[in-house]
């Protein structure tokens, strides 16, 4: 090539491999004093600067090496959101081994499977979850070494390595990222509500691709004045990619650990003064009932991620007007690394309508970022229009979503190169997503579609309600029906006529649930959200009244 050919730039920009290292590199040296902050098991706080992340990852990778992990070994990781566990991403990432993070609360059967399939070598956890590891240990043959994230003295006898030990007197000048930008980084398995659980493989590309995506003003856009408090767990679809973006903005990450209940989250968003937090649903209806119980106030609090599952109503409403934080609504899923849409942050025709009509597109699931398309098709794979009225299968495409799973020698694309995400929506003329159902979840009743999602939505702002779920029932004359079932707040009565009555005149006629029933506690699955599989089993049919 000439020097002055400009069909290729050749050497002419720098080769600059886009993998995730480069984000704790970035912390550590212009944000290095910023704080790590954890909430370990015992209640006692522990805090670290990303400057100590780096040293500490980097002599984690050199034991690793000298361990025998290479480029490409699976090493698992069992363990919440605390600081050890961020340190193990980025030292078991860096080398450029992939990380594989496990959900503790799958069912052992689920683990064991994921465990052979992934076929991991190594395993980092926390000392709660020992008994598990025992189990896995047992069943997993691959399995040559564990590592408890704690000090020698928490070890539990004779098992596995220590953190602290393992890392002891490592050199910290390891260096990483010295491979290809499509080298494997991290897998993560899908929560498997139908069939085996499937991985995804990211790629150091597609994770600095998705934190580049996800740090846009329209999603997270977090700040280096912002102090991060992660409750969506590091083993549910990468924290949403969290780690990474407070990291690369420089933020301050506050690491609630395993106590995850309302008032353990309060006290430690106050005292952190967080200003951005994100977990699923029912996460943030527990704070808020909190809060309303004991008449609290959020002091810092600005910006809140709300995904997972869709946000409820009467969360948004409250975030909104009785504490005045702004909500950011997240649709995603694990194959996206998660994130797909998000709203909140509305479009210049959006941000001229009045407050409710702008709740109204925060309740969707949102627009999609740059570096995410999407699409809505028909049975036999044609586009719908975007009009915001007709249901089709949701498709996305872009640089941070799956082609084909780990393990598998096909592509799960379709012919324009899109995945089919299994769940159904609309497409508005603002380009807003609305998920108004999972293809399996449907409910077809007569030929039509009914949206639970819809119903589900409503049923949960009435006031005396905690959580509300709708399930399709077998009928003789319709072929399905919806049941409503409801989880009423603590110390709440109510009838089922009191909640048909809240749902008459908000959705069609035709719609309206069969029956109510309340339960007293909801089923949820391995990542907090509400299992509809198990609710299915428990209610085969419509129940006598
Ligand atoms: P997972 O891979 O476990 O994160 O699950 C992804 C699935 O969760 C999606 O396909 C959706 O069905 C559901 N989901 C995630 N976020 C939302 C949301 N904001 N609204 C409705 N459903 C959601």
């Amino acid at each position: 090539m000439s020097v002055n050919d400009a069909s290729d730039v050749g050497d002419r920009m720098q080769h600059w491999a886009m993998t995730v290292d480069r984000f704790l590199v970035h912390a550590a040296r212009w944000h290095g004093g910023r704080e790590l902050v954890t909430r370990g098991a015992d209640g006692a706080i522990s805090r670290m600067t990303w400057q100590d992340v780096e040293r500490r990852a980097r002599q984690l990778s050199a034991a690793l090496l000298a361990g025998g992990v290479g480029q490409g070994t699976r090493v698992a990781t069992l363990s919440m959101n605390v600081s050890r566990h961020v340190e193990a991403w980025f030292g078991i990432m860096g080398m450029g081994a992939v990380c594989h993070t496990l959900n503790p609360r799958l069912f052992e059967e689920q683990l064991v499977y994921i465990v052979n399939h992934a076929g991991d070598r190594w395993l980092f956890a926390d000392l709660q979850f020992a008994p598990i590891v025992a189990r896995l240990r047992a069943q997993c043959p691959t399995l040559e070494q564990v590592v408890y994230l704690c000090d020698e003295a928490q070890r539990p006898g004779g098992e596995g390595i220590a953190f602290e030990t393992l890392i002891a007197g490592q050199r910290t000048d390891v260096r990483w990222g010295q491979f290809d930008e499509h080298t494997a980084a991290a897998l993560c398995y899908t929560s498997g509500t139908t069939g085996n659980p499937k991985g995804v493989l990211y790629s150091h590309r597609s994770q600095v691709l998705h934190t580049l995506i996800v740090s846009q003003y329209e999603v997270f856009a977090l700040s280096a004045r912002d102090t991060v408090m992660m409750i969506v767990p590091m083993f549910h679809a990468n924290a949403w990619g969290l780690p990474f973006a407070a990291a690369a903005a420089g933020a301050k990450l506050v690491l609630p650990g395993p106590k995850l209940d309302p008032a353990s989250l309060y006290e430690l968003l106050e005292q952190e003064q967080v200003t951005f937090s994100g977990g699923v649903p029912t996460v943030w209806q527990l704070l808020l009932a909190h809060l309303k119980a004991q008449r609290l106030r959020l002091s810092s609090l600005k910006r809140v991620l709300i995904g997972g599952s869709a946000c409820p109503e009467a969360v948004a409403r409250s975030f909104r007007d009785d504490h005045g934080v702004e909500v950011l609504h997240g649709w995603g899923m694990t194959e996206l690394s998660p994130i797909g849409t998000v709203s909140g942050r509305p479009n210049a025709a959006v941000a001229a309508l009045d407050a409710e009509a702008q709740l109204a597109y925060t309740l969707k699931q949102g627009r999609v970022p740059f570096g995410v398309d999407m699409k809505i098709s028909g049975e036999s794979g044609e586009r719908l229009p975007h009009d915001g009225a007709q249901q089709g299968l949701l498709k996305v495409a872009g640089p941070a979503v799956v082609a084909r799973y780990f393990g598998e020698d096909r592509d799960v694309l379709d012919a324009e190169g899109y995945f089919d995400t299994g769940d159904i929506g609309t497409i508005d003329a603002q380009g807003y997503l609305h998920i108004t159902d999972r293809s399996k979840d449907v409910i077809k009743s007569g030929g039509e579609w009914i949206s639970s999602v819809e119903i589900e939505n409503i049923a949960a702002s009435h006031p005396k309600a905690l959580m509300a779920a709708v399930i399709a029932v077998p009928h003789p004359k319709w072929r399905e029906r919806p049941l409503l079932v409801v989880k009423l707040k603590p110390g709440q009565d109510a009838t089922g006529d009191e909640f048909l009555a809240f749902l008459d005149g908000k959705i069609a006629k035709w719609w309206m649930p069969e029956q109510v029933v309340f339960v007293a506690e909801m089923p949820l699955g391995a990542t907090g959200k509400l299992d509809k599989k198990r609710l299915r089993t428990q209610f085969p049919a419509l129940p006598a009244s």
